[in-house]
């Protein structure tokens, strides 16, 4: 391993920088995507690059590429990065770690004289978060072919105004061109409590979670809460209840990091004196395989069987959304663990429960992730914090990654 130490003060200043465009009352940020204050973050990303000497470019969703050279150019680059934007009152960390630390991996390799074989690029997605244009993870999911690029330029926000025309109104629309990646890696906060609950500082990602997504509907019948018994009821509460307590039974049950949960639900007529005939909510599972994830399904439905007989009711489960687990390269996830015991740093495998930009990176390249805690796990949210240190600590663990993949054509200055 060489010498090289990122600079935590340059990456905590750069980290404060552009924290301060969109910057909140409350000290998170609110950058939609494709508005001014993302324009300012991608202005200050782009001139930060190329007074570091990479070459910028932008493709046609917006992506923004910076790119440092290697000895080798047929070899297909290494990249580093997360998003700028972030959800309407998010917080300073959240994407923005990601591309900050690639873009101080590569300062760090200017400053250290390190040549890489590979060349390397420092990568920010556009619209990561989903907030004002949907799909989430737009950027990186056109990028892999999960979506087309006319699908995702036509879509809307609120106010009519197209992805597409956004783009050019805020000078992002790049062109469209063929781009390899040999490798990817992204650095991101936790966003989870599990790092700071077993004092660890660095997560060693091994995939994320596959995701089923399901509303259910509850038929039972209103009735007057005095005059009917109970045996005669039809309550779709009492039912709902007894998801609920299931979904969760279910995913205490099962193993690989199983989770159950139940965060929405809509009960009819919402009256204090009327048995509730009609429920509506939501069942979501998540699991790092999908043969678990199907077990769990199929639980829930054997259990629902049960619940509309006894409660008299009728339950309606549909499916709405499906993201596969992700297993990411097992390669890649040696080489984040590797550098994180040779730094000295403590690290545990994790599993990422939320999605991100390597999801559909892995799709196309090689994919690995680097998780540090954030305080109390909190995110998406103002007061989301990390430290300086944990935050250089993940850093360095992606520049380490990142010399083992890329591999070190040169180096100007002797190991101190
Ligand atoms: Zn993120």
């Amino acid at each position: 391993m060489t010498a090289a130490r990122i600079d935590a003060q340059r990456l905590w200043g750069s980290l404060m920088e552009l924290a301060a465009i969109g910057a909140t009352p409350k000290g998170g940020v609110r950058r939609l995507t494709l508005t001014e204050e993302d324009r300012r973050a991608r202005d200050l990303f782009a001139r930060w690059a190329r007074e570091a000497g990479l070459a910028v470019e932008v493709d046609a969703i917006g992506n923004v590429f910076a790119r440092r050279a290697g000895a080798d150019p047929t070899l297909a680059p290494v990249a580093m990065g997360s998003h700028l934007d972030s959800q309407p009152s998010g917080g300073k960390f959240d994407g923005a770690y990601g591309v900050m630390a690639g873009l101080e991996v590569l300062r760090t390799l200017n400053d250290a004289g390190i040549r890489t074989r590979a060349p390397l690029e420092a990568v920010s997605w556009t619209n990561e978060e989903g907030s004002r244009y949907t799909p989430v993870m737009m950027g990186s999911g056109v990028f892999a072919g999960a979506y087309t690029l006319e699908q995702v330029l036509a879509q809307k926000d609120l106010d009519g105004i197209a992805v597409g025309e956004a783009l050019r109104a805020i000078g992002y629309a790049g062109a469209a061109r063929p781009h390899r990646l040999g490798a990817y890696f992204e650095a991101h906060i936790e966003q989870g409590p599990v790092l700071e609950d077993t004092q660890t500082t660095i997560g060693v990602v091994q995939g994320a979670l596959g995701q089923r997504w399901f509303d259910v509907a509850i038929a039972g019948q209103d009735a007057h809460a005095g005059p009917t018994p109970m045996e005669l009821r039809k309550d779709a509460l009492i039912a709902a209840s007894r998801v609920v307590l299931e979904v969760n039974a279910i995913a205490r049950r099962f193993p690989d990091y199983a989770r159950g949960t139940v965060g929405f639900l809509q009960v009819k007529p919402n009256s204090r004196n009327v048995v509730p005939g009609e429920v509506r909510m939501s069942v979501e599972f998540r699991n790092q395989k999908d043969a678990t994830l199907n077990a769990m399904v199929g639980a829930l439905k054997e259990s629902m069987a049960a619940i509309e007989a006894e409660c008299r009711v009728a339950v309606a489960l549909q499916e709405v959304t499906y993201f596969p687990p992700c297993q990411f390269d097992p390669q890649l996830v040696a080489g984040v663990r590797a550098a994180a015991a040779a730094l000295g740093l403590t690290h545990r495998d994790i599993v990422s429960g939320a999605g991100h930009d390597a999801v559909y990176l892995a799709r196309v390249a090689p994919t690995a992730m680097i998780f540090v805690p954030c305080a109390g796990g909190i995110s998406h949210n103002e007061i989301e914090s990390a430290t300086p240190a944990d935050l250089a600590a993940g850093c360095n663990v992606l520049l380490h990654a990142v010399l083992q993949k890329a591999g070190i054509a040169g180096e100007a200055r002797a190991a101190a």
